[in-house]
């Protein structure tokens, strides 16, 4: 983790060295071109739409600078050399596998089982060979441009698209289901990203997509400390608003909710490390420090079950 710090703080002096490439956007959720500043970190202004409540990096970089920066970033090829073989097991048991039982459990409810099951943006391909394993699905496709992603999920027996979801040609009408997990947030344009991914589908074809939700307890009352506000997140939405983006891209929406797990013990962590104060937030404080054994579950479930963790799904049907 001190290493991907090190490589992280490379890449981000990198890319604040190109700012003059920087562009202004409009929301990328509502498309209105009004906003309020909402945090500054890493010399970047994070801005919140007066009209739908998304906050977004404006300005921010340019498509040809965002494709750039990826492809020459330090921090990511570590994670895919390093961290994320290191980490397979651990994440397929505590995330991709729970992950897949999620969308075969959405798919029964709106009877979408049985077809072909595209992931857009697979990485190392380990949600599609969970997804294949549940048997739920009569062909897994993954959609990965990234040419090592690409092999690894091609070594794993995987059936692979290596082209970016825009130029995939796929047997629309047998498409079942569009998955495509904490990949929107980093998106120069949501927007078209999710009317690519509705091309892909046939009318009551699902759309499953994940991402932080900024109105998620821990992005609330951490601001700017937040992990989940970084350089690459350029887009902070919430149910609401993602739905809406969601409805005018051809969607009706079936599903929000938020899953998320993690958001009390964040907080935690950043009051014990002593990066946030919670002395003024005595209510907080009990929670999250004196009396966590006996609330810290409960109040955890409370965020979940409520709509209040910062890591969402939505289910879109086309229309
Ligand atoms: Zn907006």
């Amino acid at each position: 983790m001190a290493e991907q710090t090190r490589r992280y703080q490379r890449d981000v002096a990198w890319l604040l060295s190109r700012r003059d490439e920087f562009v202004e956007v409009d929301c990328p959720a509502c498309g209105s071109g009004d906003a309020d500043p909402a945090w500054s970190k890493f010399e970047l202004d994070y801005v919140r739409c007066r009209a739908c409540e998304t906050v977004y990096i404006n300005p921010r970089p340019s498509l040809d600078l965002l494709g750039e920066y990826y492809r020459r970033s330090e921090n990511y090829d570590y994670w895919n050399n390093v961290v994320f073989p290191a980490s397979e097991d651990a994440r397929r048991a505590k995330i991709f596998r729970p992950r897949a039982e999620r969308v075969a459990a959405i798919a029964e409810r709106h009877d979408a089982t049985g077809g072909v099951l595209v992931d857009v943006g697979a990485g190392f391909g380990t949600f599609c060979e969970e997804a294949l394993a549940l048997g739920a699905f009569e062909q897994v496709l993954a959609i990965e441009p990234e040419p090592h992603l690409a092999e690894t999920c091609r070594r794993k027996g995987l059936e692979v698209i290596e082209r970016p979801v825009e130029e995939a040609e796929l047997p629309v009408d047998q498409v079942g289901v569009v998955t495509n997990f904490e990949v929107i947030e980093h998106l120069f344009s949501p927007r078209e990203f999710v009317a690519r991914c509705a091309a892909l589908l046939p009318p009551g074809g699902l759309f499953v997509v994940t991402c932080p939700n900024v109105k998620g307890f821990d992005i609330v009352v951490l601001g700017a400390v937040a992990n989940a506000i970084d350089t690459e997140h350029l887009n902070y939405m919430h149910p609401h608003s993602l739905g809406l983006l969601l409805e005018r891209e051809g969607f009706e929406v079936l599903e929000s909710e938020t899953p998320g797990r993690l958001d009390a013990e964040l907080v935690r962590k950043k009051a014990l490390a002593g990066e946030f104060d919670l002395s003024r937030q005595p209510f907080l404080e009990q929670v999250l420090l004196e009396e966590w054994d006996r609330l810290g579950d409960a109040f955890q479930d409370f965020l979940t079950a409520s709509g209040l963790s910062s890591n969402m799904w939505l289910v879109g049907r086309r229309r």
